[in-house]
């Protein structure tokens, strides 16, 4: 059906941190992640494609890519959706009218260091500013998390922010992928989220059990387990062909925890625009628990124009997921305006 796994040649020795680098008590998905593919000719020989396909990646977001992501993508296929995802092209450098640096105006919506609020009821916690995996489109690719405290410290004052604002029921932890904290320092933060009164909901937005799904281990399941709050985790898939079996036996972990499981994608040309790719996502996220929440046009952040699908065209899909999918099956197409009281429903 969709491109078959395929085992990805070792790394060369200079090119990838080695494991041995780290402390011998770090779990396998640190070690995993420590062995990610960060140099774009290693991703080409790694796929049986020619190295010369690859550009420089820019200076301030280069690539990263763990290997078992590397593992889904179709070998010897320079246009596999998932490699298109990851792997830097030139057209990045191509300055568009439009597309900027902050699109979401996120600097203005910090309500305290480290916490993002915009929404009703709803406030979110920058809990790291690193992420496991580098999707070329994503908006905060320029974000300068340093400045935001996006820290430990930060992570604290946010705490503080929530506990003083009653009208916040949800906790959103988000980042970069709050899932790369390591799963002590989690445990303290919900320990901590569990004590707020006012808070029923923990929601977690997360890419780190679809890229490493190894990541989702005891000690994860057993914290969301142990918190009062109800535990909502958003994942972020955007073609079917992300979903393998190992996916699948992380998710269904999670959900026993329980947690009830949601997926955000975004739109994105060349990679899941055809309403083949949307339904595919849509039917193997159901098969593997999951609803399908938000359908994202793309923010327009700097070095992402290519990635545009225009708008008329995501109605026209979205309207042949509804003509063909269970009303639960077809996320919502959505767009975020900065200002708005809420994201945009388009459809
Ligand atoms: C997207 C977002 C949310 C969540 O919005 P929902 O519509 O509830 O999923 C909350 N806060 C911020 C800052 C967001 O960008």
């Amino acid at each position: 059906m969709h491109a078959t796994p395929h085992a990805v040649s070792p790394p060369a020795p200079a090119a990838a941190p080695r494991a041995t680098d780290r402390g011998a008590d770090t779990a396998p998905w640190q070690r995993e992640l420590a062995r990610a593919i960060r140099d774009p000719a290693d991703l080409c020989r790694a796929l049986g494609l020619d190295p010369a396909l690859a550009t420089a990646a820019p200076a301030g977001f280069p690539l990263l890519v763990p290997r078992p992501f590397v593992a889904r993508m179709e070998h010897g296929n320079p246009h596999d959706p998932l490699l298109r995802q990851v792997l830097p092209v030139g057209a990045e450098a191509v300055e568009q009218s439009g597309f900027t640096a902050d699109p979401l105006h996120e600097a203005a919506a910090l309500a305290a260091p480290g916490l993002v609020q915009k929404y009703a009821g709803r406030a979110l916690v920058l809990v790291s500013g690193a992420c496991a995996v580098h999707c070329r489109y994503c908006f905060r690719r320029e974000f300068p998390y340093a400045e935001h405290g996006a820290t430990l410290a930060g992570t604290e004052a946010a705490v503080e922010a929530i506990a003083a604002d009653e009208t916040l029921t949800e906790a959103i932890l988000s980042g970069g992928d709050p899932l790369m904290a390591d799963d002590a320092r989690l445990a303290a933060l919900v320990r901590r989220l569990d004590a707020i009164p006012h808070l029923r909901r923990l929601r977690i937005h997360t890419r780190l059990p679809i890229v490493l799904p190894e990541r989702v281990t005891d000690a994860l399941v057993a914290t969301l387990a142990a918190s009062r709050l109800t535990i909502v985790v958003v994942v972020h898939a955007n073609h079917p062909a992300e979903l393998d079996d190992a996916v699948a036996v992380a998710l269904r972990r999670l959900a026993a925890a329980p947690a009830l499981l949601l997926n955000q994608a975004v739109l994105l040309a060349g990679v899941n625009d055809s309403a083949a790719a949307l339904r595919g996502l849509s039917e193997r996220l159901v098969d593997i628990g999951v609803l399908p929440y938000y359908l994202h046009l793309l923010d327009r952040v700097r070095g992402a124009g290519h990635f545009e699908v225009p708008e008329a065209r995501g109605l026209e899909l979205h309207r042949q997921l509804r003509d063909t999918l269970p009303g639960y099956a077809v996320p919502r197409l959505a767009r975020e305006l900065p200002g708005e009281p809420a994201k945009v429903w388009i459809a």
